[in-house]
């Protein structure tokens, strides 16, 4: 059992409750379990007893990938994690080498880039998260439990814990106290209208549809596999083409393969329509591969209406007390992989607000604390949610407000993505931001920019015609000179 030497002199407060126990609510409890005697999770699913789709997360049927910046997250809240995740069968893999990625009608350049991470199912992730956190002697857990409301003081300024109901017992609802409430409670939280009902004002809305589902299933890794890569994207040019998909290596020699389209251009979840589907994507190595490939699983479908975020960041005024984390605060659309590296984000400035929070204040006192987790948080929001929502807003049917500079970004980073095919320097960079390891304003380094002109002025160099995947030993690697930023 681990205890808190460190800090256990000098706890932030004696009991936080967190609501929900997947990637948030998991990573959340780490953090807090170094500031609060104890911490409760309150969980509505029984957990699995090994790692498996439950109720409460059916996106873990789809392919889940963790971005570098949530890879190193979890290695500091839990050291060692991906080590064991491997020793059990996760897959690491190189970010350019092993990886084959067709996007804007490129395929973009492979060489050895020496960024590393490590590929496993969602189901085989959270599975050994809550395993590592439940070694925690302040961490307990209750299953199978409904939050149902948030408690107050009698003035409504301080949330002073949760309502709960348990899920086999006839009985009413119960109460527990608590200093914080941590909501981890994933796209369908309440806690916005939670607060509105003690007086308070909804947080706005940012709302960017975009009406896409995905189809995914379960392949054994064919024995006699011979290929130079370990996981294999098609994207194909959006405006026109509205599908992607890809393969993904996870643990016990399976791959998921998951396919994507947006507008009600969905894969189906049929034999036939799945095949179909990858022979149409715009290149056909995904159908090569699958169709004579031993499915595992049924085809499992999920429609995803839209990205969501909420500016709990532009509230006048908020109870003190209660904190929102995950989906709960931030939906992003999947296919940019950033959800759970985001959780991780928010896990990590909700530790630097708590510490900031000890300095500054007596000991045990949380007043502010919630309006400083909301403002830092917004700004790590920020440029995942503008990553994505720009390349979403490429498509005429997406429906939200496209903010100032959408269209120059869109223009820049399509010229980016395709100089991503025959230079590597730009394509580690490309592959820095897209981690969330950097800001994205490294993309505007003099170096880059001059590139980026070079080629849009027609100084192109394809890797031969797109339709050709490069092999390694084809891609000549010359990373230019240090222009790190
Ligand atoms: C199809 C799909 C593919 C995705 N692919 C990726 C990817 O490749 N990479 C990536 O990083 N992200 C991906 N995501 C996003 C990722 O799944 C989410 O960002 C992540 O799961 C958010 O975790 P969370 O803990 O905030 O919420 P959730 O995972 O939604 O979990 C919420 C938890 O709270 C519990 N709960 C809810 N209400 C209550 C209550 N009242 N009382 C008690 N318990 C409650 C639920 O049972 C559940 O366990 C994908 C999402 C989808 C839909």
């Amino acid at each position: 059992m681990k205890s808190n030497s460190i800090v256990e002199a000098n706890f932030t407060g004696s009991h936080a409750v967190v609501i929900g126990s997947s990637m948030a609510g998991l990573l959340a409890s780490r953090v807090l379990s170094d500031h609060f005697e104890k911490v409760t999770v309150i969980e509505r699913d029984r957990p699995p007893e090994t790692p498996q789709v439950r109720q409460g997360v059916p996106q873990g049927h789809h392919a889940h990938l963790l971005l570098m910046a949530g890879e190193s997250v979890i290695s500091q809240l839990f050291p060692g994690f991906f080590d064991e995740l491997q020793a059990g069968g996760a897959i690491s893999a190189d970010a350019s080498k092993d990886v084959c990625w067709f996007q804007f009608g490129v395929w973009k350049a492979r060489f050895k880039s020496g960024f590393t991470f490590c590929f496993q199912s969602r189901t085989y992730l959270e599975w050994h998260l809550r395993r590592r956190l439940s070694a925690y002697s302040n961490v307990h857990f209750l299953e199978e439990c409904d939050v149902t409301g948030l408690l107050s003081n009698r003035d409504r300024t301080h949330i002073t814990g949760v309502q709960l109901k348990q899920r086999n017992r006839q009985q009413a609802v119960e109460e527990l106290e608590a200093d914080l409430v941590v909501d981890a409670s994933g796209q369908g939280s309440k806690t916005s209208r939670w607060i509105e009902a003690l007086g308070y004002q909804k947080p706005e809305e940012t709302t960017v549809a975009i009406d896409f589902a995905y189809a995914s299933r379960r392949y054994k890794c064919p024995q006699n596999f011979q290929e130079d890569w370990k996981s294999l994207s098609i994207y194909n040019k959006s405006p026109f083409g509205k599908r992607i998909g890809g393969i993904f290596p996870i643990e016990g020699s399976q791959w998921i393969v998951t396919m994507g389209g947006y507008f009600g251009d969905y894969p189906p979840n049929t034999e036939k329509g799945f095949l179909d589907f990858a022979h149409s994507l715009e290149m056909p190595h995904i159908y090569e591969q699958i169709k004579d490939a031993e499915p595992l699983t049924p085809i499992y479908t999920y429609k995803f209406p839209a990205s969501i975020r909420r500016h709990y960041e532009r509230l006048s005024s908020l109870p003190e007390g209660i904190v929102v984390v995950g989906d709960a605060l931030c939906r992003f659309n999947p296919i940019y992989g950033q959800g759970m590296s985001v959780c991780a984000l928010e896990a990590k400035t909700l530790d630097t607000c708590l510490r900031e929070q000890r300095q500054h204040r007596d000991n045990r006192d949380i007043t502010g604390l919630n309006r400083q987790y909301f403002q830092q948080v917004s700004q790590v929001i920020d440029i995942p949610w503008m990553m994505a929502t720009s390349e979403d807003f490429r498509f005429p049917q997406t429906q939200g407000k496209r903010p100032l500079g959408t269209r120059f970004l869109q223009w820049y980073s399509a010229q980016l993505m395709e100089l991503c095919s025959t230079n590597p320097t730009v394509l580690i960079r490309f592959l820095e931001v897209l981690n969330l390891l950097k800001k994205n304003t490294v993309l505007f380094h003099p170096y880059i920019v001059l590139q980026v002109l070079k080629w849009s002025l027609g100084f192109k160099d394809f890797n031969k015609a797109s339709a050709e995947r490069p092999r390694l030993e084809e891609t000549e690697v010359k990373v230019a000179a240090d222009i790190s930023g």
